[in-house]
């Protein structure tokens, strides 16, 4: 039921008017761009240009963080675009995320108070937790030990949330959610006692070789909305991609697809979520592409598309966040 009134409503939604309800009455366009390039290849002022650009192609949705070490960049644009008039603050949705050294309840406030002080921005409209495990808290976002190991730190995901909850009720953030989690891990806060503000939405990796049938459907039953990273499949970069999965925007069935309604393989995954109610979080620094991957409220795709790119489904992961793969929480271990 839920499901085919996603699928109604994305049928409804425009280039102008995109977003989707939130549980908490709040709403998230159903695309965005991501802002993580890798720092080190990136020359400087990049993902401000982009973000101005984007703006002015009409997205209003940007997933940031701390941890992307462009967030300042991020910010100064979306102040950039507000001053020169070309959109309100209350127009932009800005999703920031809770690195793990910043688990500890005491350290959530001040880490948000770090994303707004970098943006200088008032509030995000989204704080999520970034990861469901932690690393020690300390100067270094990724600490390690003498032998090269990365240093784990337990986590209390219940007591990390109600530090958020604080936060939203200081008005700091509009709305809370989580990223990576699986269902166990979801139902961990949804079960929890006292819970004050329910996640609204769960960010994890989704497109046509992995769809996420099941987690998709446990969220949609509890309201919780799915923001799919790496929807064009991710850069090919070896050094955090798992490159055993093929070019997911080779695929012949998005190509063929993609031709009969003149559109491109990454148009066509991405209309692919959208319909499903899944929001999108294509990255890129490239004007063209930005333009390009905008462009996917014009054309939709027939229900028997949707079931034959349903089927492209390879359970692989390309984000497998390898590097957490010993902390007790790591999420991929389960099923879903
Ligand atoms: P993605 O958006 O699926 O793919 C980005 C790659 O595709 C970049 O190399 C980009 O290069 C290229 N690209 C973009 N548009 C294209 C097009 N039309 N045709 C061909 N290539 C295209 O992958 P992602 O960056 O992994 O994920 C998107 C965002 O999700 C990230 O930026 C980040 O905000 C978020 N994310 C979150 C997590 C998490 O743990 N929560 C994990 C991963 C990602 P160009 O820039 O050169 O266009």
């Amino acid at each position: 039921m839920l499901s085919h009134q996603s699928e109604k409503m994305s049928l409804m939604l425009t280039a102008k008017n995109h977003s989707i309800p939130l549980s908490d009455g709040n709403r998230i366009p159903i695309i965005g761009l991501g802002t993580y390039g890798d720092p080190r290849t990136t020359p400087k002022g990049t993902a401000r240009e982009c973000v101005k650009l984007a703006i002015d192609v009409g997205y209003r949705q940007f997933d940031g963080a701390l941890v992307y070490f462009n967030e300042h960049e991020v910010g100064q644009a979306i102040r950039e675009k507000i001053t020169d008039g070309t959109v309100r603050r209350e127009d932009i949705f800005y999703c920031g995320k809770l690195w793990s050294t910043f688990h500890p309840p005491e350290l959530v406030r001040p880490a948000l108070e770090r994303t707004l002080k970098t943006l200088q921005l008032d509030y995000v409209d989204l704080y999520i937790i970034e990861l469901p495990m932690a690393f020690k808290p300390g100067d270094k976002f990724y600490p390690k030990d003498k032998n090269g190991k990365y240093i784990y730190h337990e986590t209390d995901l219940c007591a990390t949330w109600e530090a958020l909850e604080a936060c939203k009720d200081a008005g700091l953030t509009k709305s809370l959610g989580v990223s990576n989690f699986n269902r166990r891990q979801l139902e961990l806060i949804l079960n929890k006692p006292g819970l004050k503000h329910r996640p609204v939405s769960n960010q994890v990796e989704c497109h046509p070789y992995f769809t996420q049938p099941k987690l998709l459907e446990f969220c949609r039953q509890n309201d919780i909305v799915i923001v799919g990273y790496s929807p064009l499949g991710t850069s090919r970069d070896a050094s955090w991609v798992n490159l055993k999965c093929p070019p997911l925007l080779e695929d012949e069935v998005l190509v063929s697809i993609g031709k009969k309604y003149n559109k491109s393989p990454s148009q066509v995954a991405l209309r692919f979520n959208v319909q499903r109610g899944v929001v999108v979080i294509p990255k890129s620094f490239n004007p063209q592409r930005i333009t390009k991957n905008f462009q996917i409220f014009d054309f939709s795709l027939t229900d028997d598309e949707m079931k034959l790119m349903e089927g492209l489904n390879k359970n692989i992961r390309f984000v497998e966040l390898l590097m957490w793969s010993d902390h007790p929480e790591y999420p991929f271990h389960d099923d879903y």
